[in-house]
C-alpha cells in the first residue's frame, strides 16, 4: 500500500506545504507568504487550511522542517528569530491536536541536507556537507550513511564558525568573526547596498540603472557581474575566498566526499566558483584536494522531500 505524509517547510517568509509518496514523489505542493504577525497559531491555521484544500484520507502523519533553535526531541520550536512570536510553541503537539496525526519536527537544513542526499546531488554519497547560503548560513552533515544531530539536534550552525578573531564585524547571532557575519547574503546585501559609489561613472551609472530606487541587494551583485559591472565582479571574487575560507574549515573537520551549495546564494554560484576553488585549493591539506563541491539540485523541494524521508524512517522504527 502506497503510504504518504504531510511534509511542511516553514520559512520565515514562505510557508510551503506538500503530501509526499514515501520514496520521494511529490503529489501536489503548495506555497503562501507565511502570516507574520506574532501569533504562530495563525500558521497553524494556514497548515490546516492549505491540507484541507486536498482532502485526502490516506496520510500517515506530519513531517515539519523548521529554521531554529529546536528542541526536536519534544517537538518544540523554542525560537525563530524571522517570525515574530515563535517562542517555546510546541507545534508538535499544536498539530498532532489539530490533524490527530503523529508529527514529525526537524531543523530545516538538516531536512535540506537529507533531501539532497537521498534525492538530489548526494545520491549514493556515504559522507557529504550540506551548505546553505542565504540570509544566514547553516547546513548538515551526513558521515557515514548517518546524519549528525549532536546532543540538541543543532549540529550543523557553520555560520557561527569563529573564522575571523580579530574581527569587529558584528554576526546576526550578536559575537564578532563568525564565517556567516562575512559570507552570508545578508553580507553580500550590505555590500550591494555601499556599492552606489564604487567604480568607474560609467559603472556607477550601470549600477544605477539597475537598481533604480529599491534597496540594492545580492540579486542586483549577481545581475551586474553578469553584465561585466567590475565592482560586482570584485564582490563575487571575494565570496568565493570568504566561502572557500568556511569550506575548507569544514571539510577539514569532517573529511566528506562533497560538499553540496544551496540556500539562495548558491544559484550564482557561476558567479564565485573560480574563486571558491582557487582558494579551497590553498586552504586544504593536500589529502583533502579531492572533496568535491557541487550546486544543490531541486532547491525548492528537498527540504520537504528530506523531513518527508525522516518522517517514515521513524515511523518505520516505531
Ligand atoms: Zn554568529
Amino acid at each position: 500500500m502506497k503510504a504518504f505524509c504531510i511534509a511542511v517547510d516553514l520559512g520565515g517568509s514562505q510557508l510551503r506545504i506538500a503530501k509526499v509518496q514515501k520514496g520521494g514523489q511529490i503529489h501536489w505542493q503548495r506555497s503562501v507568504s507565511t502570516i507574520n504577525e506574532g501569533q504562530p497559531s495563525q500558521v497553524i491555521d494556514q497548515i490546516q487550511a492549505l491540507v484541507a484544500s486536498h482532502p485526502d484520507a490516506d496520510i500517515r502523519g506530519i513531517a515539519v522542517a523548521a529554521p531554529g533553535p529546536l528542541d526536536t526531541r519534544n517537538g518544540t520550536v523554542l525560537c525563530i528569530p524571522t517570525l515574530a512570536g515563535w517562542e517555546n510553541v510546541a507545534i508538535t503537539r499544536l498539530l498532532e491536536e489539530r490533524f490527530k496525526l503523529p508529527v514529525l519536527l526537524e531543523n530545516d537544513a538538516i531536512s535540506a541536507a537529507v533531501g539532497q542526499w537521498r534525492f538530489g546531488v548526494g545520491k549514493d554519497v556515504t559522507d557529504m556537507v550540506y551548505l546553505t547560503v542565504s540570509t544566514g548560513i547553516g547546513g548538515g552533515v551526513i558521515s557515514n550513511n548517518h546524519v549528525l544531530r549532536g546532543v540538541r539536534g543543532a549540529a550543523g550552525h557553520f555560520g557561527h564558525l569563529l573564522l575571523y578573531p580579530d574581527s569587529t564585524t558584528q554576526c546576526a547571532c550578536g559575537k564578532m568573526g563568525c564565517f556567516e557575519a562575512y559570507a552570508s547574503g545578508s553580507a553580500l546585501d550590505a555590500i550591494a547596498r555601499t556599492l552606489h559609489s564604487a567604480g568607474s561613472q560609467q559603472e556607477r551609472t550601470q549600477w544605477h540603472a539597475l537598481v533604480g530606487n529599491g534597496p540594492a541587494s545580492a540579486i542586483h551583485l549577481a545581475q551586474a557581474a553578469m553584465d561585466g559591472h567590475e565592482p560586482a565582479r570584485g564582490v563575487w571574487r571575494q565570496q568565493g575566498v570568504y566561502l572557500a575560507q568556511g569550506i575548507a574549515s569544514i571539510v577539514h573537520a569532517f573529511d566528506p566526499a562533497c560538499v553540496v551549495l544551496g540556500g539562495g546564494v548558491s544559484k550564482s554560484y557561476s558567479c564565485f566558483a573560480d574563486s571558491l576553488l582557487e582558494e579551497l585549493d590553498k586552504r586544504l591539506m593536500p589529502a583533502f584536494s579531492n572533496v568535491s563541491i557541487k550546486q544543490a539540485s531541486g532547491i525548492e523541494t528537498a527540504g520537504l522531500l528530506g523531513v518527508a524521508s525522516l518522517f517514515f524512517e521513524h515511523q518505520d522504527c516505531s
